[in-house]
């Protein structure tokens, strides 16, 4: 099948193309690579054996997207591209909501010239806010906290609406929870610039000397040992998780909403001793103050995806933690 990806050069769309080349799809990247290394399709390219059609576009250029979805002629698409960081997105809103509401609106106009019906895109389980229920199912309230929730709830809503007007659409949001890890080949991964805001790539510079402590933000939540609980995945079982979603735009009209996540939660001090463990280094902390936002525990009701997709994650905190310091080990060899 021929698929366009937004966003495939960036880490979880990179590791998806690796997937859907690998399943033989003819696979078109289309990314301005403004949060990508220019060496990321070669490496897809060296892992899948077979080289993704890259073309470098800013979605929110329509003449260029639409040209690019006409001339491919995609029968889906995987919609990754987007800005991600909540403190940017609080301090810098419109061009958050420019890129990412009017880059989606853009992208769905483009797919309708082309008369491409079928679209999984990239959601958030930061839609759901402060949890009322763990694990969260899909139809929980939906109530987002800061900008860049918002503008992830607001695509939903105008896919939701392109749906309902046109029944021939078949689309899923995926809501993601916390994606981690790398592909067992260490050849691509995440390269946050700058600080790393999320746990898991601060935690991997740390255990490898380029940052000297972890803060831990908060030991006095309502969880086991007072830290933070979330849902980790395996980003190569949320790359899989859009294949099957692809599979289902193939027989389910209309638009869902499906969580991605394991279940299953560990906390901020469970990481850090899995990650000691995999990398064989120490990962010294210090407890903190707790990070304005965060919510105690955040953990997907995963029976929707399991039912539908038939998808359930297979890797574990192990498997995370050791890709995960595989590839950073290898970006420490690259920039020495
Ligand atoms: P990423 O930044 O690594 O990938 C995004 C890709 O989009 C990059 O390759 C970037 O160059 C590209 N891009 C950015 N703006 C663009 C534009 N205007 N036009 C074309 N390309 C553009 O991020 P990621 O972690 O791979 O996230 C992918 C998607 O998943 C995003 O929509 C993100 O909001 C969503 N998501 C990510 C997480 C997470 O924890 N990583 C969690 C939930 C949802
Ligand atoms: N966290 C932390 N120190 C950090 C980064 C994160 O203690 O430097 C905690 C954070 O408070 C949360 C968990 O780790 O409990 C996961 O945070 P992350 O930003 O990775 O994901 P999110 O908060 O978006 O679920």
């Amino acid at each position: 099948m021929r698929v366009a990806v937004t966003g495939g050069a960036g880490y979880i769309g990179s590791h998806t193309v690796v997937e859907l080349l690998e399943e033989g799809h003819e696979v078109l990247i289309l990314d301005s690579f403004a949060n990508a290394a220019p060496d990321v399709p070669d490496r897809i390219t060296a892992i899948a054996g077979h080289a993704p059609r890259i073309v470098r576009v800013d979605i929110t250029d329509a003449p260029a997207l639409t040209a690019a979805l006409q001339e491919f002629a995609p029968e889906a698409v995987l919609h990754f591209a987007g800005l991600k960081a909540v403190g940017e997105a609080v301090s810098n809103p419109l061009e958050y909501y420019r890129v990412n509401v009017t880059g989606s609106l853009v992208l769905l106009q483009a797919m309708q010239a082309a008369k491409c019906r079928r679209l999984v895109f990239s959601s958030s389980a930061t839609v759901y806010g402060d949890p009322d229920q763990v694990p969260i199912p899909e139809d929980h309230p939906l109530r987002p906290t800061n900008p860049y929730g918002h503008s992830k709830r607001m695509i939903e809503q105008v896919i939701e609406d392109w749906g309902v007007a046109n029944p021939e659409i078949a689309a899923v949001n995926l809501r993601y929870f916390n994606p981690v890890g790398a592909h067992a080949s260490a050849q691509i991964g995440e390269a946050p610039s700058g600080t790393p805001n999320n746990l898991m790539p601060y935690v991997a510079q740390v255990a490898a000397g380029q940052r000297p402590r972890l803060s831990i933000f908060g030991d006095d939540y309502d969880t086991p040992d007072g830290t933070g609980v979330r849902d980790y995945i395996h980003v190569v079982d949320l790359a899989q998780a859009h294949l099957a979603a692809l599979g289902l735009t193939a027989t389910a009209p209309g638009v869902q909403a499906i969580n991605v996540g394991t279940g299953r939660g560990y906390s901020v001090l469970e990481m850090v001793r899995a990650f000691e463990g995999a990398s064989g280094k120490p990962v010294p902390f210090d407890i903190v103050a707790r990070r304005p936002g965060d919510v105690a525990t955040s953990l997907a009701n995963p029976r929707r995806a399991a039912d539908r997709l038939n998808w359930t994650a297979s890797r574990d905190l192990d498997a995370m933690c050791e890709d995960a310091w595989r590839w950073q080990s290898y970006l420490l060899r690259k920039n020495s």
